[in-house]
């Protein structure tokens, strides 16, 4: 499986200029690209007989006028740019497929960043070399063995830090201890509850770096622009970003890694993000706890160890429904931490219930994936009670480049 690892450079200041540079050039040509595949496309469907733009076919434009027209792009390794647009044409592949948005323009200081092709680049021990620049050293070895794909080189706050990714021949991990399957509700009041009854408290990195950060952008909103004080404070500011951007990456490798670790199955609910970002109230807990995030990991992390992340139906009404009788409410408002059932009398808490519901609803997925294998049973009869809608989307199986904490 493709994994990458993301490990902390140690450059010096020539080396760390060089980075900055390349991240530039790599925007730029990416910003061109776009432009240049916008302009050429809209020419094409006025007229077809016009070639159709592709990252080759602007690879080569570029590499035509480039000596010419950029002429400090030859500073950097060529790499730079040319893997820029050839990420264009993957952004542009990823929005036909309907897996992301029409590609934008990449902004200075947004993730700056420049991505290194196999051939380019050579790791050993605790160094990597640079075309155009050397060795620059890391801080710590590959931990994967297997074939090196890429590597790209970004910044975060002032540090930088490289990301290679290995096709890694690495033997599975053990397999998880047999402790059954498990539901998992991914709350805002608890980072995660667990179908037994177990609540996983998250960090809230924000709630508690919150002054802090407040502090500090007002402190750089008053600074006069292009002061050397202004930099300073953009800096420390950054700098927070990244910390509390650990503190929540932190908190959720440990969740994960738990999870998988203990639980060959594990049932999650599949959470419209986009659409509980609109309320305000819940924004800042999830854009804190990062359920894409989660479930990233979740299945990587389940892929390694031969276990089963299944993600319960969009509409399935977890928190509605009683995990004792399998009747459903009409209204469970978000502020209804716990509930006595109308029709069994159980009394419930929120989100052990949900989680309890999403592992029902994952074992009768599994029971009846198995049953209809047989050609005994139809599979997503709408039944009364607890058999419901057992329609489940299995886990993604496609190979994703996935990141190991630092
Ligand atoms: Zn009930």
């Amino acid at each position: 499986m493709l994994i990458a690892h993301k490990i902390a450079l140690n450059p010096n200041n020539h080396q760390a200029t060089y980075f900055a540079k390349s991240a530039g050039t790599a925007r730029f040509a990416y910003n061109w690209a776009l432009a240049e595949w916008k302009k050429q496309y809209e020419a094409w469907k006025a007229d077809n007989s016009l070639p159709k733009p592709s990252q080759q076919s602007l690879r080569k434009q570029l590499n035509a006028i480039k000596r010419k027209e950029f002429p400090w792009m030859l500073e950097v390794t060529k790499n730079a740019p040319q893997m820029a647009i050839i990420q264009v044409g993957e952004a542009f592949k990823n929005f036909w497929a309907g897996r992301a948005k029409y590609p934008t323009f990449r902004k200075k200081g947004v993730h700056d960043r420049f991505t290194l092709s196999n051939d380019q680049f050579s790791v050993k021990d605790s160094r990597i070399r640079i075309p155009n620049l050397g060795w620059v050293r890391v801080r710590e070895s590959l931990r994967f063995s297997g074939k090196v794909l890429s590597a790209t080189v970004s910044r975060v706050a002032d540090r930088w830090f490289v990301s290679v990714t290995v096709d890694t021949e690495d033997s599975p991990k053990r397999q998880a201890e047999n402790q059954g399957p498990v539901g998992v509700d991914l709350g805002v009041s608890a980072l995660a509850t667990l179908s037994t009854g177990e609540k996983v408290v998250g960090p809230k990195p924000h709630k508690a770096l919150l002054g802090r950060l407040q502090r500090l952008s007002r402190s750089l909103s008053r600074k006069e622009k292009g002061s050397s004080n202004r930099t300073k404070s953009r800096i420390q500011l950054a700098r927070l970003h990244a910390r509390i951007a650990n503190i929540r990456q932190d908190a959720l490798h440990k969740l994960t890694s738990e999870l998988t670790r203990t639980h060959d199955t594990v049932v999650i609910e599949d959470l419209h993000v986009q659409g509980m970002m609109k309320n305000r109230h819940l924004a800042r807990s999830i854009a804190d706890m990062g359920f894409y995030e989660f479930r990233r990991q979740l299945e990587y992390k389940a892929q390694r160890r031969g276990g089963l992340v299944m993600i319960a139906d969009r509409w399935f009404a977890s928190s509605k429904i009683c995990s004792c009788c399998g009747v459903k409410q009409d209204f469970m408002p978000l502020n209804i931490r716990e509930w006595i059932c109308p029709d069994c009398g159980s009394i419930h808490d929120r989100d052990t219930n949900a989680a309890r519901n999403l592992l029902a609803y994952g074992l009768a997925a599994l029971s009846c994936s198995t049953a209809s294998s047989a050609g005994s049973k139809a599979c997503g009869e709408e039944g009364s009670g607890r058999r419901r809608k057992t329609a489940v989307k299995p886990a993604s199986t496609k190979q994703e480049v996935s990141f190991v904490p630092i």
